[in-house]
């Protein structure tokens, strides 16, 4: 029986990937463009016209249909013209890794499953608390940073029902009615969903006033909690972002945390973006403070190069995890010694994607792996001048990490005609496949987004897509004079 993994298709195993890697190696070489460009038509038809009911085609020409469907029409994070998101190109070493996760199928929630890898997974949790500053941290890996802020919240309400039981002598339904979580509206949107999966109040996210570049206002955050204190609610957590999703800004941390210290509230540090700055050997100071939240979130696929997923909650005192223990006869029993990584997490089966992170560690040294981060930091400053001292196009503020904000607005474009323009050139820029740029609103208005995370692009390349963002923005606003143009022609030929 070919086709299962054993040791009869070994063989077989090393040329099917062996053919996948060389094609995949060769697209690599090749690539020119992040997206082919093919329209959603062309590829709905694509992909409706593959038979899901029809006999078997045999290994070799499956990894080829897909090369011809997947691969072809995917879109490319590595390639320079891709600025979009927050996804990042991979590091070789880790790619290698995940072809072993894929071969060997482990899966780490219990001791018995994973064995070494169980305490490879631990050192590198352990090496992360370090990082951040928790002398006896503790944590796990997760799919990443919505499900990390999720159970961060989760122990975040389960301290506070326990608290409000003992002090307050509150049921529990009692308690978790008057929960409050205070973040700011650059939050993610995570934080919101989470508040709905916790069985939170509808209004139990509190948006605590910004300051002009979008950072949570320590002194507002304090006048937000005694007030909600003083209308009965018990606040719960705050959550600060180090590395806000659209402008890459840090709230300040240590003040924050000086209010959470005072008041006796959890802070969540929600560093899915900024974690990169954990390994920066010239940065690390703007995490400063970050060593006194309860509980952190890293993403080490945005800015540690890793493949999806790869990311951790990592919490400051270790007996926090165990407010989500569960145990099964079958699985992890109490009585069991054994160190089952299942007691820490919200999934059961799953990935061992510590491993990934081990290699690129092994492989480029953390310095390593914070340099490259630093060069998207550095990059992305270089583009911010760039931009800012460019005629046509408007920068929207600043940013301590990779993003850049901006718009298109030559002069004499009025602003409703460049705020009209973002969505439209964001589409053109995609569906023509040769440049990949977000959009998003900043203080109610659109603008156009660039995410650094290619270490090796260069201002050049990036300039390049200004250059089609500006050629894009050109030709709309002809074709948009040129449709006034014939209306108002129309119209006096209907009079
Ligand atoms: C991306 C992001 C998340 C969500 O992480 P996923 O890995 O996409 O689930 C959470 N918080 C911030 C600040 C992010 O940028």
């Amino acid at each position: 029986m070919p086709d299962i993994l054993n040791a009869a298709s070994a063989d077989e195993y090393a040329t099917a990937v062996g053919a996948v890697v060389d094609r995949l190696a060769a697209r690599f070489q090749t690539v020119s463009q992040p997206f082919s460009g093919a329209s959603r038509a062309d590829l709905q038809s694509l992909v409706d016209a593959v038979d899901l009911d029809a006999a078997g085609i045999g290994t070799a020409d499956a990894l080829r249909e897909l090369d011809d469907l997947f691969v072809e029409h995917a879109v490319w994070f590595h390639d320079p013209a891709y600025l979009a998101h927050l996804n990042c190109p991979v590091a070789v070493p880790a790619v290698a890794a995940e072809s072993i996760l894929a071969a060997m199928n482990p899966s780490l929630d219990t001791y018995d499953q994973s064995t070494v890898g169980t305490l490879m997974e631990r050192r590198l949790v352990e090496w992360t608390a370090a990082r951040i500053g928790f002398a006896d941290g503790d944590g796990v890996f997760t799919s990443g940073g919505t499900l990390s802020n999720l159970q961060g919240l989760l122990l975040a309400r389960e301290a506070a029902v326990a608290a409000a039981r003992a002090d307050l002598g509150l049921t529990r339904s009692d308690a978790i009615a008057r929960l409050v979580v205070l973040a700011t509206d650059s939050s993610h949107f995570s934080v919101q969903k989470s508040a709905l999966l916790l069985g939170l109040a509808d209004d139990a996210v509190e948006l605590v006033p910004v300051d002009a570049e979008g950072r949570m206002r320590p002194s507002e955050l304090a006048a937000s909690v005694a007030g909600l204190v003083a209308a009965g609610r018990l606040p719960m957590a705050v959550v600060a972002t180090a590395g806000t999703t659209d402008r890459g800004r840090i709230d300040p941390l240590a003040a924050i945390a000086d209010v959470c210290d005072r008041e006796g509230i959890w802070l969540h540090v929600d560093a899915a973006y900024g974690c990169g700055l954990l390994v920066s050997p010239t940065r690390r100071d703007l995490l400063a403070g970050i060593e006194r939240a309860r509980s952190v979130t890293v993403d080490f696929h945005k800015s540690f190069f890793q493949p999806v997923s790869s990311s951790a909650i990592v919490v400051r005192d270790r007996v926090d995890l165990a407010a989500i223990a569960w145990h099964a006869d079958y699985l992890n029993p109490l009585e069991n010694a054994e160190p089952n990584q299942v007691d820490k997490s919200l999934q059961t089966t799953r990935r061992f994607d510590a491993l990934k992170l081990w290699a690129t560690l092994r492989a480029l040294g953390a310095d390593g792996i914070g340099a490259l981060f630093d060069r998207v930091v550095d990059l992305a400053a270089d583009v911010r001048r760039a931009v800012g001292a460019s005629d046509d196009l408007e920068l929207v503020g600043g940013s301590d990490l990779s993003t850049v904000l901006f718009r298109y607005a030559p002069v004499g474009c009025p602003e409703p005609e460049s705020d009209r323009l973002v969505p439209l050139i964001r589409r053109v820029l995609f569906e023509s496949g040769r440049a990949h740029v977000a959009k998003t609103v900043i203080d109610g208005r659109p603008c156009l987004k660039l995410t650094l995370l290619n270490p090796e692009t260069t201002l050049a390349q990036v300039e390049a897509v200004l250059d089609l963002v500006r050629a894009s923005g050109e030709a709309l606003r002809d074709a948009a004079h040129l449709d006034e143009a014939s209306e108002s022609l129309a119209a006096e030929a209907a009079r």
